[in-house]
């Protein structure tokens, strides 16, 4: 059984008179470990496939299953729980508190989780350790590098143990070197079981993950296993 079951998704929005159809019908399965990159042009939908498969968002048809359980018909509150339990989301931007430590920053969906004080400081320190931030827990982000941010951001995606990575342009503020960093970074992630689905504009980028879907015009022009999958290390 796939950890995504995606079956002829549809996401059309209405503006006054005129239909845009985001995705027209996507069918799409991603298994438990799979490392995949998501890209094509602007407007082809990666988006609004990512806000669905993240459940921020609801197809207007077809059917998602997540982890064998159907999130295409839920509430609002509904999306908001399997959002909390299931899925680690990296963005561009980071979107870290910007008055809160990185310790606060990756303990934060654990108080969503509702786990005490205590144990939550114990988990981000072992989140931050884990992706080479031991020394930087009590810093703030404008006291961090982009890197040492995006690190951050990747620890706190982590904290939950979600069964889905969703890092949308992860690398898109990063220069080159820094980019390569953080792919090594998601990498090592993948390789501890996890399941991630990246978006990028970058070719040098995609070709971190294992497989490559490409869009256009709302719908998938090309998936395809990646042959000679690049490697940091
Ligand atoms: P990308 O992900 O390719 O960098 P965006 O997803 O921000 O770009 O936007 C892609 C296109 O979708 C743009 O043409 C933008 O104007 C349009 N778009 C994004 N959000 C909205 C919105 N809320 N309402 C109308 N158009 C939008
Ligand atoms: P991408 O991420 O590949 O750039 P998007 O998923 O953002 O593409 O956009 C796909 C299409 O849906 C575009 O035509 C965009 O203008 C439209 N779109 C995206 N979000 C909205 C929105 N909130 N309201 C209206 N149109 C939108």
């Amino acid at each position: 059984q796939p950890l995504i079951q995606l079956t002829d998704i549809g996401r059309k929005y209405v503006i006054g008179a005129e239909t845009i159809h985001a995705l027209k019908s996507v069918t799409l399965q991603i298994y438990k470990g799979e490392f995949v990159a998501l890209m094509g042009p602007s407007g082809s939908g990666k988006s609004t496939l990512m806000n669905i498969l993240g459940c921020l968002d609801t197809p207007t048809r077809g059917e998602y299953i997540l982890n064998g359980i159907s999130v295409s018909d839920m509430t609002d509150d509904e999306l908001a729980d399997v959002r909390n339990k299931e899925i680690g989301f990296v963005f561009q931007t980071f979107n870290l508190l910007p008055r809160s430590t990185s310790l606060d920053n990756v303990a934060l969906p654990l108080i969503y989780a509702g786990i005490g004080r205590k144990q939550r400081e114990e988990m981000a320190q072992k989140a931050l350790e884990s992706v080479g931030l031991g020394n930087r827990v009590d810093h703030k982000p404008n006291e961090l590098s982009g890197g040492q941010r995006q690190r951050v951001a990747v620890a706190r995606a982590l904290i939950n143990n979600p069964s889905i990575i969703l890092a949308d342009e992860p690398t898109g503020n990063l220069d080159t070197k820094t980019s390569i960093e953080i792919m090594g970074l998601l990498e090592e992630i993948h390789s501890r079981g996890n399941t991630i689905i990246l978006v990028t504009h970058e070719e040098d980028i995609a070709q971190h993950a294992h497989r490559i879907v490409r869009m256009r015009d709302g719908l998938i022009e090309d998936d395809y296993p990646n042959k000679d999958v690049k490697s940091v290390s």
